[in-house]
């Protein structure tokens, strides 16, 4: 080749390269460190819940307090409001008056799980259950047969709550979901993977013994309540008002001999929640625009209700900081970008033939940008305009950000959604990137760390831009 077709190449074609190619020793050992920090924030907060009460733990340590209406707002304050325990939102106050718009990324804390049903808890064949009824858009055949725990609230009539967790605690005894065997599966093999295992069929199994005497009915039942009752002070018709959700009962972990990836469950999409979280707390000085965090519930399930992206507590959040200078929320709003900050599919060369490979999401290859998410036509996207996608290029090539743009699988094979849609209907310039996830969805997902901490950079870039318009 000659030197001048070199040079043209060079110029003239894309120079996206594999991460590992292109950071420095030191850049791995803060890789490493960073992802060190959200395994433990992921074992913190299996649940929407516990997750928000983690990011409130760690806010405080930098110093962040509680936002009350009225309070006076000034640079450098370190705000949050936790909406019902389940979302959080947090502002770091910039220099720059909120009229000029603030800096925003939003991500979601809820994860695919196993809820309990209102009237959970029978037994059949001397065997106890809880009923379920999934949450989220689950592969139903992948949650049997897996330790499963138990963690959320019931709440009493007195007004207090008792918090519950089964299985999170070393030594604790965990939960699961039975399956047929292979020597009586023949029928069940034959049926779509969709259909093999009905909702119906995931009950939990909560115990096999006996209380009381033989002529006695329900008596496996009675033990397992006596057991909650001693525990948690609670009778069966406290599951009214109960939130217990049941996910997989392991930690995160390194995977690959290399180390080089994360398995976990619920990186979707606390793996973009850590990384906006640990973003805002680790800004080094008081940002140009306010940085706002948004930790949302919901998402899984349509952002709908008060703690999802839908719900009016982040315009509320926001119009009280704009009250606090005098500043109509709309002025804010339209001045404002967010990035929306959701895993996508990382290409799996195991079943290639649902990715486009020119246009899919690469491991290692960085924070993976969505013009539009959605199905079918881009039904369901926000499609962010082509004057966005440049700002958010300029703002990551600018902080050495890895960065790659992606669909979420080929046309037409299926797609997703994300809070951006939702972001941008409230008049706020939205762009949706995250971290390529392998098996996202499942009881256990995979995500490459160098991914994790480009993610955390590209936050960092968000909050901290202060210059120029989009
Ligand atoms: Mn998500
Ligand atoms: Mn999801």
């Amino acid at each position: 080749m000659s030197d001048e077709t070199k040079e043209l190449r060079k110029k003239l074609f894309s120079t996206k390269k594999n991460g590992y190619d292109k950071l420095t020793d030191d850049d791995l050992s803060r890789m490493e460190a960073y992802c060190r920090a959200y395994m433990a924030f992921l074992d913190a907060g299996k649940t929407e819940r516990l997750c928000a009460a983690e990011a409130i733990r760690l806010a405080e340590e930098k110093g962040y307090r509680p936002f009350v209406r009225g309070m006076e707002v000034k640079a450098g304050d370190k705000l949050y409001v936790c909406n019902r325990g389940k979302s959080v939102m947090l502002a770091h106050i910039g220099e720059k008056p909120l009229a000029q718009g603030v800096q925003i990324a939003a991500a979601h804390i809820d994860s695919p799980r196993l809820d309990l049903k209102p009237n959970p808890l029978y037994e059949d064949s001397e065997l106890a259950y809880f009923k379920t009824h999934y949450y989220g858009g689950i592969r139903k055949y992948q949650w049997v047969t897996i330790p499963l725990e138990l963690h959320g609230v019931v709440a009493l009539k007195d007004g207090t709550a008792a918090a519950v967790n089964i299985g999170a605690d070393a030594g604790d005894p965990r939960l699961v979901i039975t399956d047929l065997l292979p020597h009586l599966g023949m029928e069940q093999s034959k049926k779509p993977l969709g259909e093999a295992v009905p909702g119906e069929t995931l009950n939990l199994l909560l115990g096999s013994r006996p209380l009381g005497d033989e002529e006695d009915t329900g008596r496996v039942k009675l033990a397992v309540m006596k057991l909650l009752h001693e525990k948690y002070g609670i009778t069966e018709d406290d599951f009214t008002s109960a939130e217990l959700e049941a996910v997989p009962a392991a930690n995160a972990c390194d995977i690959g001999l290399d180390r080089s990836m994360i398995g976990a469950y619920g990186h979707d999409d606390r793996v973009c929640g850590y990384a906006a979280l640990r973003a805002l707390l680790d800004l080094e000085k008081t940002p140009a625009r306010t940085a706002v965090c948004m930790l949302a519930d919901k998402e899984e399930i349509g952002s709908d209700g008060v703690t999802g992206m839908q719900s009016a507590a982040f315009d509320t959040f926001l119009e009280d900081l704009c009250e606090s200078q005098n500043t109509a929320l709309r002025v804010c709003y339209a001045a404002s970008f967010c990035l929306s900050a959701d895993v996508t599919a990382a290409y799996d060369p195991d079943y290639g033939e649902v990715y486009e490979k020119r246009n899919a999401a690469y491991l290692n290859y960085g924070i993976g940008l969505c013009k539009y998410t959605g199905a079918r036509g881009k039904s369901g996207a926000s499609d962010a305009d082509a004057e966005t996608v440049a700002y958010v290029r300029r703002l990551f090539d600018e902080a050495g950000v890895l960065w790659q743009i992606a669909e979420l699988g080929k046309v037409d094979a299926g797609g997703g959604g994300t809070v951006a849609m939702y972001m941008a209907n409230r008049n706020i310039t939205t762009l949706d990137a995250g971290v390529p996830v392998l098996s996202m969805h499942a009881p256990f997902e995979t995500v490459a760390k160098l991914d994790c901490y480009e993610t955390y950079l590209g936050m960092k870039a968000v909050y901290m831009a202060g210059k120029g318009t989009f």
